[in-house]
């Protein structure tokens, strides 16, 4: 059997996620070719734990200011309630509310709940043709990723987790050797260092150093991969906190960032329309060219966009 590229890359990492990291990954790739509808469009959506908007200037984050200065962005976007990883991050990627996804737990119980029952982004990207990948940092993300429907997926064992230093190790590799249209990555330290010392204290303004540290080299391997200006970034999160806690209605918790960045987002500032969770799917497969599905609550964020007379150009 011929030893195509695919399979010495995951030969590649888990060799070198064993020198970095004690919680063993699934990874599962495509072994099929399958036509792109449009191979050069390609959206990277990241997800960071935890981060509150307000921490992005309390803590004086380069990257993340970076982006907040030269893409669209909003300050004041919405989650989900209970705005807790999970289920929030099961609406991010679906484009729809707990009552339709059917995620209402935070753990990973795959074995005996199954995986999620309305598809991803990612999935619905996949289904028209196009190269999709995800890298996590929590095992629990099992349940929103089907194998089958995204051709890399790299995520903890069981309810493992690592660092973002993990993360961003892997999706170097899978940007420069897979090359996706859609790839998700979630960074987890602000909501690790939340619950262990409180919400944007000191060490909280650590993790958020470490996101954005990681967030920084993500867009440089991008770079490396697609060119400055060959790719867009949504970056949010899933929930804030306060005190050492989340996933109540409380605003803290509730509000999140939203920032697109890179081709096609219109001139700097500040988005004033409403934005929640849900937009983020809707807006990343819009982007893509890919049909909306009628069943998503979640609509583009068209102002964060150039006007174009094609939609998804
Ligand atoms: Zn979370």
């Amino acid at each position: 059997m011929r030893l195509d590229s695919r399979l010495l890359l995951a030969i590649s990492l888990l060799a070198s996620l064993a020198a970095c990291t004690s919680a063993r990954p699934i990874v599962f790739s495509r072994t099929e070719s399958v036509p792109a509808l449009n191979s050069d469009r390609h959206v990277i959506v990241i997800s960071i734990d935890g981060l509150r908007p307000d921490a992005i200037q309390r803590f004086d984050a380069p990257t993340l200011q970076r982006l907040v200065r030269e893409g669209r962005f909003s300050l004041t976007a919405q989650t989900i309630h209970p705005s807790v990883t999970l289920p929030s991050h099961a609406s991010m990627m679906t484009g729809v509310d707990p009552d339709q996804h059917g995620i209402t737990w935070n753990d990973n119980r795959v074995a005996t709940r199954g995986r999620v029952r309305v598809p991803t982004m990612l999935a619905t990207a996949h289904q028209h043709g196009l190269r999709t990948a995800a890298v996590v940092s929590k095992g629990k993300f099992n349940h929103l990723l089907e194998p089958g429907s995204v051709d890399h997926f790299v995520v903890p064992e069981g309810d493992g987790s690592w660092s973002s230093d993990s993360t961003v190790e892997w999706v170097e590799d899978v940007l420069i050797a897979d090359r996706p249209n859609l790839l998700f990555v979630h960074l987890p330290e602000p909501d690790r260092y939340g619950h262990l010392f409180g919400w944007m204290g000191y060490f909280y303004g650590w993790a958020v150093a470490e996101s954005d540290g990681a967030v920084g080299e993500i867009l440089a391997s991008a770079d490396e991969a697609f060119g400055r200006d060959g790719y867009t970034v949504i970056l949010s999160a899933d929930h804030g906190g306060h005190d050492r806690d989340h996933g109540t209605d409380d605003p803290r918790s509730m509000t999140i960032p939203w920032i697109a960045w890179g081709r096609r987002v219109a001139p700097a500032g500040e988005l004033t329309c409403e934005i929640h969770t849900m937009s983020t799917a809707a807006t990343a497969l819009w982007l893509l060219g890919v049909p909306i599905p009628e069943s998503y609550v979640g609509q583009p964020v068209l102002d964060a966009f150039e006007p174009v007379v094609e939609p998804g150009r």
